[in-house]
């Protein structure tokens, strides 16, 4: 049987009272699949949002993580700081970080590293732009992001991480990528794991499309038999879809 995540990525929108608030209107659906959802809130809700998760099975995540283990680095916070909270998934390389905050291949890899070693699990985002694949260039730009991401990362580790295809236009736009072109990037991307280390980690690999994904197109983009899950944006922010979308999973 495929194995699914669900993962919702609330970007900067939640208070901690909100999360609460949320967490306690999931829990009440009962989702028959809780252990394959989770949901990434600001670093100022995830206690909140942990805590009102408590006993569901649902998992809680962060969106960023700084690669230090301590120091004078304003505004960051460290592997050790999300530890405490129980997180269980961290948000890593999201095309919003690349794009505003100056994340690099580079400054990804590192962070990898830390969340592997602290146990957290990775969901590392990778896609293109526009411009990119309207000059076709899409398979080798995803092809350098996943070789640079995964540098030095032996193959036990690897297996720890999730990756999430993100093409960038479709990314709060409105817009899905279709279930043909998420399927052929997401089987693209388990053939460049391959590549890199061998079937059995490429075949194993939790890849899950995300941009625009919401209840109306979900079942169609998760039956396709190389797409593991969703990153949801926009959609996780709605008890109601983002559960209809876990519950499309569940239904496979
Ligand atoms: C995301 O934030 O990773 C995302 C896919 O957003 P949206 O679902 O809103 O497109």
């Amino acid at each position: 049987m495929k194995k699914f995540l669900i993962a919702g990525n609330w970007k900067m929108n939640k208070t901690s009272a909100e999360a609460a608030a949320f967490a306690e209107e999931l829990k009440a659906k009962n989702l028959p699949n809780a252990k394959d959802v989770c949901v990434m809130a600001p670093f100022t809700s995830i206690e909140a949002l942990g805590k009102g998760l408590e006993g569901s099975g649902i998992g809680f995540g962060a969106q960023n993580v700084h690669f230090e283990p301590s120091g004078a680095y304003t505004g960051e916070i460290s592997v050790a700081m999300l530890q405490e909270l129980g997180v269980g998934y961290c948000v890593i390389g999201h095309s919003e970080r690349r794009e505003y905050f100056a994340e690099t291949d580079e400054t990804v890899n590192k962070k990898l590293k830390v969340l592997i070693a602290a146990g957290i699990t990775p969901i590392l985002c990778v896609g293109e732009s526009l411009e990119v694949r309207e000059q076709g260039g899409e398979q080798t730009f995803v092809a350098g992001q996943v070789i640079a991401d995964f540098a030095d990362i032996p193959a036990a580790d690897a297996a720890k991480v999730v990756i999430a295809y993100e093409p960038i236009w479709a990314i709060g736009t409105g817009k899905t990528a279709t279930p043909e072109q998420a399927e052929d990037m997401c089987a693209f991307i388990r053939g460049v794991v391959s590549g890199i280390y061998d079937n059995a980690t490429g075949d194993g690999m939790l890849i899950l499309y995300g941009g625009s994904m919401k209840p109306s197109n979900a079942k169609e983009l998760l039956e396709k038999p190389d797409i593991n899950g969703g990153l949801i944006g926009g959609a996780s922010l709605k008890v109601d879809d983002f559960a209809a979308i876990a519950e499309a999973a569940a239904s496979l």
